[in-house]
């Protein structure tokens, strides 16, 4: 059962709005920063009834007379930015490269359709409904950033330092990882997930690993990961070990032959990873590793990884079905 999100101070000026996401897509954390009479968002939630709450949020913890002049999209992912329309005035900053982002990710308009125009009985409706039919994708209009930069960028938000810094390709072409040196927090966006499996849409993983180690780099006390619970250094340490390991698996599977689906099955069935959620993503990210390796241009086919998904997380699922059934008689 999903519980309200709320929204938490990390350190003065600096609040992080977690929903409880374990096993969940599309539930993504956001950032309020807030000093000297001025605030900005980090990343805004998926929907517009999400992102009123938010907002909600947010001006309550900034009190009145301050305005939120700034939104941070950490990357093109709708869960991520889909929310920003309702911030109006604001200037919307990311990088360059995510624009690219935007030009293959589905519209609100399309996910909306999966979920309602697909059929429940087979594995795609199935799997859309169970992880995207929680989100009402009307009335959303994308919006393009109104300021980017390549490399880094440092701005002040009222008198706190914020250096935003171009860590792109790797969890999509051009992503964004926001450092607050004053306070030793990161937002890191998708380059780093916590409890669920990644699903790495670019890669390679071996630049996913070079994105974290630049924030562990910083010596941060805390890193707001794009999904799950915020992390100290151990736990982002664990996290490359995780893709390491990853990384390693993709090269010997892809030497044998292996399809990305086919790995994804080999390391669940392996259990390799027992404390994640959501192992059927291994198929976006292996699909990307392979692709690298291959020296592949090709983008991603996002219905046909999300299909090979679906197929994994159903059989899974009637495996666990027909076990309970099993064991209850
Ligand atoms: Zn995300």
């Amino acid at each position: 059962m999903e519980s309200d999100p709320r929204l938490v101070p990390l350190a003065t000026g600096v609040h992080v709005w977690s929903p409880d996401a374990a096993g969940a897509w599309g539930l993504a954390n956001c950032g309020l920063l807030t000093a000297a009479g001025e605030a900005a968002l980090v990343d805004t939630p998926y929907t517009l009834d999400r992102t009123d709450d938010f907002l909600a949020a947010a001006r309550a913890a900034a009190g009145p007379g301050t305005g939120i002049t700034t939104v941070l999209t950490t990357h093109g992912n709708g869960d991520h930015g889909w929310g920003n329309q309702r911030v109006t005035g604001a200037e919307i900053v990311s990088t360059r490269r995510t624009l690219e982002h935007q030009c293959f990710e589905p519209t609100p308009e399309q996910l909306r359709s999966l979920v309602e125009d697909t059929d429940p009985g087979e594995p795609l409706g199935w799997y859309f409904r169970r992880h995207f039919g929680r989100f009402d994708f009307r009335g959303i209009t994308v919006q393009e950033p109104t300021r980017t930069f390549e490399g880094r960028l440092d701005l002040r938000i009222g008198d706190m330092p914020v250096e935003l810094h171009d860590v792109g390709p790797a969890h999509t072409v051009g992503d964004m990882v926001v450092h607050l040196p004053k306070q030793r927090i990161v937002f890191a966006g998708d380059v780093v997930f916590a409890g669920d499996h990644v699903c790495h849409w670019s890669g390679p993983l071996e630049r996913v690993v070079l994105a974290c180690e630049r924030v562990l780099g910083w010596d941060p006390d805390l890193v707001v990961p794009g999904h799950g619970p915020v992390l100290d250094q151990d736990g982002l340490r664990g996290h490359i070990a995780y893709l390491r390991d990853l990384a390693d698996q993709a090269r010997s599977l892809h030497a044998r032959g292996l399809t990305p689906t086919e790995a994804a099955r080999h390391l669940i069935a392996e259990d390799r990873y027992p404390d994640l959620h959501l192992p059927e993503r291994m198929v976006i990210t292996l699909a990307s590793e392979f692709r690298h390796l291959d020296r592949a241009d090709a983008e991603p086919d996002i219905l046909a990884l999300m299909t090979d998904c679906s197929w994994i997380a159903w059989q899974r699922d009637s495996g666990d079905q027909a076990l309970s059934t099993a064991s209850a008689g």
